[in-house]
């Protein structure tokens, strides 16, 4: 069978096709690389060639298309059959997106606007056997955009979700979710990541920033230089709440490559946690920076 893709990932549907066939689907994936629209599209495709009725006999057929490959009447061999067939009952209404076993969930686009509460419904949800399919699917588009609470919250979703849940996410890269989402998911790349120049240029500023604060809560050579690090994130929430997690993988790196950094790394990255839950609950910006900045000198007193 062949799955419709979107065609320069036509080698990752292949493999994804042979898995279906071979009912070795993973019950987590992430679709990385490419762009946004040709993730979302894999997804969808995806989504719907498991529920699609062709997908439930393995690939071989009811018998009276397919004849193992030899024709009848010395004919061409039939096309190898396509998922989503796009004719079968569960086909027309997932390509109408009304299929009761088949979500589709996403933020409304900006940073952090994919919010816990959707994970919560969607978590509900998952428990109850499907509807019409064999499977249900979840398809979450764009979870870079996924708050680290709402990412969090599925973690036990992924890790054991009941037999017939098939979740699929999709991020530019692995890079932008939680280490303990990515853990849990099997990666398939769509190719080279088509980054727009904004994103990059975003993506770039919080690297930028995250090393720089990494730095100075790690070993702030005087409160000054802690209040100047966290000053690029004056009068910026979002920033803020983009630069939580490549913090702590800053934090993180360090910790690994210096067993002696260790203990104080982590007791940031701890520290860090407490401030992002803050940040969901929507705490003040100016006093978020504030404890972020006596986060360090916290550190270095204990240190003493
Ligand atoms: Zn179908």
């Amino acid at each position: 069978m062949t799955l419709t893709f979107p065609p320069e990932a036509s080698q990752t549907a292949k493999r994804l096709a042979a898995m279906i066939a071979a009912d070795t689907l993973p019950h987590a994936m992430l679709f990385t690389g490419s762009g946004a629209p040709q993730r979302k599209e894999a997804a969808v495709a995806l989504g719907r060639a498991q529920i699609c009725e062709a997908a439930g006999d393995g690939g071989q057929g009811t018998g009276d298309e397919d004849y193992g490959g030899v024709s009848l009447f010395g004919a061409a061999q039939p096309a190898p059959r396509a998922l989503p067939c796009e004719t079968c009952p569960h086909c027309r209404k997932s390509a109408q997106g009304i299929h009761p076993d088949m979500k589709l969930l996403e933020g409304g686009g900006g940073a952090r606007s994919f919010h816990i509460d959707a994970v919560r419904a969607m978590r509900q949800d998952a428990y109850i056997l499907p509807n019409e399919a064999r499977r249900k699917i979840y398809v979450l588009v764009n979870a870079q955009t996924m708050t680290a609470e709402a990412q969090n919250a599925l973690l036990k979703l992924l890790e054991e979700p009941p037999d017939y849940v098939s979740i699929i996410l999709t991020a530019p890269n692995p890079r932008l979710l939680l280490p303990t989402v990515v853990s849990r998911a099997a990666e398939f790349s769509l190719g080279e990541a088509v980054e727009s120049a904004e994103d990059a240029q975003r993506e770039a500023t919080v690297r930028q920033i995250a090393q720089t604060l990494a730095a100075a809560l790690y070993a702030p050579k005087t409160p000054y230089a802690l209040l100047e690090a966290t000053a690029p994130l004056e009068g910026d929430k979002d920033l803020l709440r983009e630069t939580f997690p490549a913090l702590k993988r800053c934090l993180h790196g360090m910790a690994v490559k210096t067993p002696a950094a260790a203990p104080r790394a982590l007791a940031l990255i701890d520290g860090l946690a407490e401030l992002e839950l803050a940040l969901e609950r929507n705490a003040n910006l100016n006093l978020l920076l504030t404890r972020l900045a006596l986060l360090g000198v916290g550190a270095r007193d204990a240190e003493r």
